[in-house]
């Protein structure tokens, strides 16, 4: 652990960071993107006494190195604090990567392994993996997840992962996105591993009356009309459309 000069240490404490996520909307305050540091703008670290969240921006780690190495000046990121890009367009994206393979999605106690449409709701694909373009290009990923109330809080166009700034809470770390709707709430874990598996590994999510809940090896839907399937350690593999609901 290091400390500055006043004695404060380099770890931020977790209700700091969230604060500081919240106020950005989740991405870089430069350029949105999702995959970000903390950094302490003004004051800077080693003139700070306190963890300050209206004094600390998310940045991603190249727009982080262009103001470190002072190719861009400090007030770049001065003026993108006051107007954070994702609260401007109101999310905060990244790509995942699913080079080569056909990549497996698994949603709480289900594998779904080479499906093109692993999940349908209403005749609609909620998730849909189609071959690359051109051969050695990545596999692509479309998809959504919402919250329990029905608010979609994440949206997967060809790999482009986009997590809506009005969410309560959006963290990454490492390979794992989590969004919280409140406090404590957490609505979903999805975890990558590439370029093979998404994984699916808390959420509870509703979508035209039907709510599903994973967590781990566990789903359970719960369809409009109160049925229930509970599915633990179920494998789909080469079916056009794994699960319909
Ligand atoms: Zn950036």
């Amino acid at each position: 652990m290091t400390y500055n000069a006043y004695g404060l240490s380099r770890d931020i404490p977790a209700d700091v960071k969230r604060l500081v996520r919240q106020r950005c909307g989740f991405g870089c305050v430069i350029c949105g993107l999702g995959i970000v540091q903390y950094e302490h703008v003004d004051p800077e670290f080693k003139d700070a006494k306190i963890h300050d969240p209206e004094a600390i921006a998310l940045l991603c780690p190249q727009c982080h190195a262009k103001i470190t190495t002072r190719m861009w000046s400090k007030a770049r990121v001065k003026l993108a604090m006051r107007s954070p890009k994702c609260r401007q367009v109101g999310y905060a994206r990244e790509f995942f990567d699913f080079v080569e393979v056909h990549p497996a999605l698994r949603f709480g106690g289900v594998l779904l392994t080479n499906c093109p449409t692993p999940i349908q709701v209403s005749g609609h694909p909620l998730f849909r993996i189609r071959p690359p373009e051109t051969e050695g290009e990545p596999f692509l990923f479309s998809g959504l997840f919402t919250d329990s109330n029905g608010e979609v809080s994440l949206v997967i166009e060809d790999n482009e992962w986009k997590a809506f700034s009005n969410s309560w809470d959006v963290e990454v770390k490492g390979q794992t996105i989590t969004i919280r709707e409140a406090h404590k709430v957490v609505h979903l874990v999805l975890r990558v591993d590439p370029p093979k598996t998404v994984i699916v590994e808390k959420l509870n999510m509703s979508l035209g009356g039907i709510r599903f809940e994973a967590n781990g090896d566990f789903l359970k839907v719960t369809q409009p009309n109160g049925s229930i399937s509970e599915l633990t350690s179920c494998i789909f593999d080469n079916c056009l459309v794994g699960m319909a609901f």
